[in-house]
């Protein structure tokens, strides 16, 4: 479950190990749980080993895709609604429509965090973004405000400077969290400026974003600075409301694993990628885990004297 980096490194093991296994892929959004996962809302990736030049995080993943279906791989366009881990073989509900599993690999990854603002909600998409890849296109020429100061915000706003007038950088506290180059790099671009100790309350405009209000939390005071877009870019939480009350789960939301290895509490049920990591969160690491994955379920398979080696059954109605 899932195509993220961890989810098509498992499906590319498994396939090559012919255990058949069918990916449930998510369904194309505008949100960090669509298929391929994160890479498809960031730019270039320069630190995924092998490319010297870097790439882009949407080719990456189509590479990742195209290599697990050259094995067999096969693919479910949709989202998973519901999962029955009590009994063997496992099912997986996309709608009305069930799939039985010998032994299942979640890899569901994780999603934008927001500012949780009524205005911020009703206007995403008008204006507000947690996609600078997707939606950096549509604000050339305009100031554009970022939120957060980890390295996914200067990443936004580094990117953001090829379309905006300016970007502003907006941060609750005096220190960023970001990497030690890349505020090196935020830091001598003339296009951004930081807005520190200062959080956004309300995003204004009616049908688009035409600014945002701003609270400095030193001073209380606040004010209304004129943006047409705004990009969120505050972290992740993991997507695992699914398997709640199956699954055993951290207070944070992130699956438990047993150490050195991706098994969960429920044998034969496997989980790898940032579904189950909040310390690395690379796509190398999401991927190293999908193979460990991929491997303990092999084994796990074998392990199973009257368990033929197959990871899913051919689609089928319940
Ligand atoms: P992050 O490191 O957790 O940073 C989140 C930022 O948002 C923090 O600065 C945080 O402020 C701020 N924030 C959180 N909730 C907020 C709220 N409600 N209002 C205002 N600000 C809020 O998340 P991330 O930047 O998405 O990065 C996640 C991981 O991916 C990191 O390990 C990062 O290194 C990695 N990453 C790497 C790259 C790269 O190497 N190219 C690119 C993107 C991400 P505080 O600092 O005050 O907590």
């Amino acid at each position: 479950m899932g195509s993220g980096p961890a989810g098509l490194t498992a499906a590319i093991y498994t396939a090559r190990a012919n255990l058949r296994p069918l990916v449930i892929e998510g369904e194309p959004s505008s949100t960090s749980d669509q298929p391929g996962g994160q890479l498809m809302l960031t730019t270039e990736v320069e630190n995924y080993p092998g490319f010297v030049e870097g790439i882009m995080g949407p080719e990456l993943m189509a590479s990742f895709r195209a290599q697990a279906a050259r094995f067999g791989a096969e693919y479910v366009t949709a989202k998973a609604t519901r999962v029955d881990f009590s009994s063997r073989p496992f099912g997986i509900w996309v709608g009305d429509e069930g799939y039985r599993a010998r032994s299942v690999i979640v890899s569901t990854g994780a999603r934008s965090l927001m500012l949780n603002l009524a205005n911020e909600q009703r206007l995403l998409g008008h204006g507000v973004s947690t996609c600078a890849t997707c939606d950096g296109f549509f604000f050339r020429g305009v100031p554009i405000a970022v939120i957060g100061g980890g390295d996914s915000a200067l990443e936004e706003a580094i990117f953001l400077t090829k379309f905006a007038s300016k970007v502003t950088v907006i941060h609750r506290r005096k220190e960023l969290r970001a990497s030690k180059i890349m505020q090196e790099r935020a830091f001598r671009h003339d296009k951004i400026e930081f807005l520190w100790d200062s959080t956004v309350i309300d995003v204004l405009g009616e049908s688009s974003v035409t600014g945002v209000r701003v609270r400095d939390v030193i001073t209380g005071e606040e004010s209304d600075l004129p943006v047409v877009g705004l990009f969120v870019a505050i972290g992740h939480v993991p997507n695992t409301d699914l398997f709640k009350g199956q699954l055993d789960m951290e207070d944070s939301g992130y699956l438990v694993t047993q150490p050195g290895s991706t098994r969960t509490n429920v044998e034969g049920v496997f989980a790898s990628g940032d579904v189950q990591d909040h310390v690395y969160r690379q796509a190398i690491t999401a991927a190293g885990s999908g193979c460990m994955a991929a491997i303990d379920a092999e084994r796990w398979l074998e392990s199973q004297l009257d368990a033929p080696a197959h990871i899913a059954q051919t689609p089928r109605n319940w």
